[in-house]
């Protein structure tokens, strides 16, 4: 059995990453690309610059074709016929610097992708949890005076069923979460939405206001999916699909079926690397903002997939 797997790891290592990669299709996500430091994601996503985005675009070239939402969706009609394994670029959040660094980018190489979106944040109404606790890390860290009531490592372990708390917390450090969100603009506004709309990209819904779906009663998780997505088609963006914010972990069947009784949805999307789910219509996608390039995030991908399916564990469980 060792020898078996020691064949297989071997294999990578030559890296033919085109042929080694074990599905049809190749699902990257992002957040965030910037040449700048962004507080508001500090703490909590390795986001690249724009030399490590296009290096990885052009990593990604090498090995895949990219393409649109229709061609996506054709292809596993059977109904379009690409000239390589497929990749459809997706970014998560809906972060400004999609509108301002990463579409200029994907224009010039004519690469399509979706960005999923939380209405609650649109036009930086309101900044999500995870983004606030990285503000208030960077207070504490900054505090001259060691006003240590707080501790940075708890900050991180408030979740979104409490994340109220956070407001109290940002007060007494002097924090002023609105102020930041007029300065900073971290979100992007509805016209942006609109006119990247016009330029052929997919603004598609991530749930309303990104919630850890296996803290949520079923009722919630539906709830906060189903109005994102209306939300989403009553302002014709693409109303198909559904990328679940953080994790799908936890998340059973009985979702699944409650949600896909909306015949429109395609697909949904998770972030649990080369996998494949007990929902077919239930696609992993890879996580790249990992700290290393494209080739050596899909060569650990590869060759996790391959020892976990060695292992008969490569598919997705749910209750
Ligand atoms: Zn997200």
């Amino acid at each position: 059995m060792k020898h078996k797997l020691m064949n297989f790891l071997a294999k990578f290592e030559k890296g033919n990453t085109e042929q080694s990669f074990p599905l049809d299709y190749c699902l990257p996500v992002y957040h965030c690309v910037s040449d700048e430091r962004l507080p508001h994601l500090d703490h909590i996503i390795r986001y690249k610059n724009v030399k490590q985005f296009e290096d990885d675009l052009d990593d990604l070239a090498k090995h895949f074709q990219f393409v649109t939402w229709d061609e996506f969706k054709d292809f596993f009609k059977g109904k379009f016929k690409p000239r390589k394994k497929i990749a459809l670029l997706t970014f998560d959040d809906g972060f400004r610097e999609f509108d301002e660094v990463v579409a200029p980018i994907l224009e010039r190489k004519g690469i399509y992708a979706i960005n999923f979106i939380n209405p609650a944040f649109i036009d930086n109404q309101d900044l999500m949890f995870r983004c606030k606790e990285s503000l208030i890390i960077n207070a504490i860290k900054n505090s001259a005076l060691k006003n240590r009531e707080i501790d940075e490592k708890d900050i991180l372990k408030i979740g979104y069923p409490d994340k109220n708390r956070l407001d109290d917390i940002a007060e007494k450090l002097g924090i002023d979460f609105n102020f930041y969100l007029k300065q900073q603009k971290p979100y992007l506004s509805f016209s942006q939405l609109q006119s990247l709309t016009k330029k052929g990209f997919g603004i598609s819904a991530h749930s309303w206001d990104h919630p850890l779906y296996h803290e949520l009663s079923l009722e919630d998780q539906l709830e906060n999916t189903v109005k994102s997505i209306k939300y989403i088609k009553e302002n014709d963006f693409l109303s198909d699909s559904f990328a679940f914010p953080f994790t799908d972990f936890g998340v059973e069947k009985v979702f699944f079926e409650n949600l896909f009784e909306n015949e429109q949805l395609s697909f949904t999307f998770g972030c649990a690397g080369i996998k494949v789910d007990c929902i077919n219509k239930n696609l992993q996608r890879i996580p790249m903002e990992t700290g290393e390039n494209a080739s050596e995030t899909l060569k650990k991908e590869i060759a996790y997939y391959q020892f976990k399916k060695f292992l008969n564990k490569n598919i997705i469980i749910r209750k």
